[in-house]
C-alpha cells in the first residue's frame, strides 16, 4: 500500500482563500476589518520569526495585525496592562501572546486575563474547560487544524480508535478531547507509555505531536491507517522532520501528512479562521 499523501498546504490556503472572501463580505456589510493583535515579550528568535509569519499571513488575506513589542525585562502588570488594553478595543477581535514568556511573567496569570471571546490561541482556561464540554469559544489552532484536515479528507472519525501520541496543553490534550466529542475512542500516550507499539499498533488514525524524530516506525503502524504527523523538527543537517518516519509509515499507512507541509500550514489558517469569526461574532452581536 502507499498512502494518500494529505496536503496540508493545499487545504491551509483554501481555508485562507475563505477567509479573503468572508473578511471582503463584512467590510462590504458592516465596515468592519477583523483585527489582531499580538504581544511579543523579549527577543526570542524563533518567536520573533513565528509573529512575523502570523503577520504576513495576516496581510495577506485582510486582517488588521498589530504587533506589541515589550522588552524581555516588562514586568507581569506591564503586559496585564496591555491586555486590558486590547480587551477593551473594539477593533481588536483576537489577542495572542507569543509564548514563551520570560520567567518574571506567569503564563497562566497572562492567558487568564485575556478576554476569552478574543482568545483565537484558545489557550484560556475558558476555552480549555470548553472542550470538555463541547462549549469552547476558539478551539486551538494546531488541534484545529488536524481536525479540519480530517473533515477535508472526508474521514468521519465517529466510532474508531484514534491514539494520540503526545499530551501536551496545546496539542496532544485538546486534539484527544476534540476528537473525543466527535465521538471518537481516544487513547493519549506520553513519556512515560510504556510499549508504546502496544498502543499505536490499535489506532485506525494515529495522531503524533510528540517532538521526537523517528519515534513511529512501520512496525507500529496498524495497515491502512490515517497517520497524522504534527511534530516538526529540525535535524543536525537542517533538515525539517516530523515525528513519523515517513518513507517507511507511507507504505503501510491509507493516508499520512508530510512534514513539513502538513499540519503546519494548518496552524496558521486556523488563527486566521479564529480571528475571522471573532470578528463576525462581534458584528452578529
Ligand atoms: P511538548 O510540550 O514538548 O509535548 C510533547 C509531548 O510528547 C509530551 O506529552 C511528552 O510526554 C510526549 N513525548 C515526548 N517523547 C515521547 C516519547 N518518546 N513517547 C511518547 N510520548 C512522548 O511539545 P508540543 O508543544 O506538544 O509539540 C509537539 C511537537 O509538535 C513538536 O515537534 C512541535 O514542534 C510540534 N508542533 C507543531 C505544530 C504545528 O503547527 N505543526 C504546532 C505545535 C507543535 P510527557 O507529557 O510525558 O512529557
Amino acid at each position: 500500500m502507499t498512502a494518500h499523501i494529505i496536503d496540508g498546504k493545499a487545504v491551509a490556503a483554501k481555508i485562507r482563500g475563505e477567509q479573503k472572501e468572508r473578511i471582503l463580505r463584512m467590510q462590504a456589510a458592516h465596515g468592519v476589518t477583523p483585527g489582531l493583535a499580538v504581544i511579543l515579550v523579549g527577543e526570542d528568535p524563533a518567536s520573533q520569526v513565528y509573529v512575523r509569519n502570523k503577520i504576513t499571513a495576516c496581510r495577506e488575506v485582510g486582517i488588521r495585525s498589530e504587533l506589541i513589542k515589550l522588552p524581555a525585562t516588562a514586568s507581569q502588570a506591564e503586559v496585564l496592562k496591555r491586555i486590558d488594553e486590547l480587551n477593551a478595543d473594539k477593533g481588536i477581535h483576537g489577542i495572542l501572546v507569543q509564548l514563551p514568556l520570560p520567567k518574571q511573567v506567569d503564563v497562566h496569570a497572562v492567558l487568564e486575563h485575556i478576554d476569552f471571546h478574543k482568545d483565537v490561541d484558545g489557550f484560556h482556561l475558558y476555552n480549555v474547560g470548553g472542550l470538555i464540554t463541547g462549549h469552547t469559544v476558539f478551539p486551538p489552532c494546531t488541534p484545529y487544524g488536524v481536525q479540519k484536515l480530517l473533515e477535508h479528507e472526508k474521514i468521519n472519525v465517529e466510532g474508531l480508535n484514534v491514539v494520540v501520541v503526545g499530551a501536551s496543553n496545546i496539542v496532544g490534550k485538546p486534539m484527544a478531547l476534540m476528537l473525543m466529542q466527535q465521538d471518537a475512542t481516544v487513547c493519549i500516550c506520553h513519556k512515560k507509555t510504556r510499549d508504546l507499539a502496544q498502543f499505536t499498533t490499535l489506532a485506525d488514525i494515529l495522531v503524533v505531536a510528540a517532538g521526537v524524530p523517528g519515534l513511529i516506525q512501520p512496525q507500529m503502524v496498524k495497515p491502512g491507517a490515517v497517520v497524522i504527523d504534527v511534530g516538526i523538527n529540525r535535524l543536525p543537517d537542517g533538515r525539517i522532520v516530523g515525528d513519523v518516519d515517513f518513507e517507511g509509515v507511507s507504505k503501510k499507512a491509507s493516508a499520512i501528512t508530510p512534514v513539513p507541509g502538513g499540519v503546519g500550514p494548518m496552524t496558521i489558517a486556523m488563527l486566521l479562521f479564529n480571528t475571522v469569526e471573532s470578528a463576525e461574532r462581534s458584528v452578529a452581536a
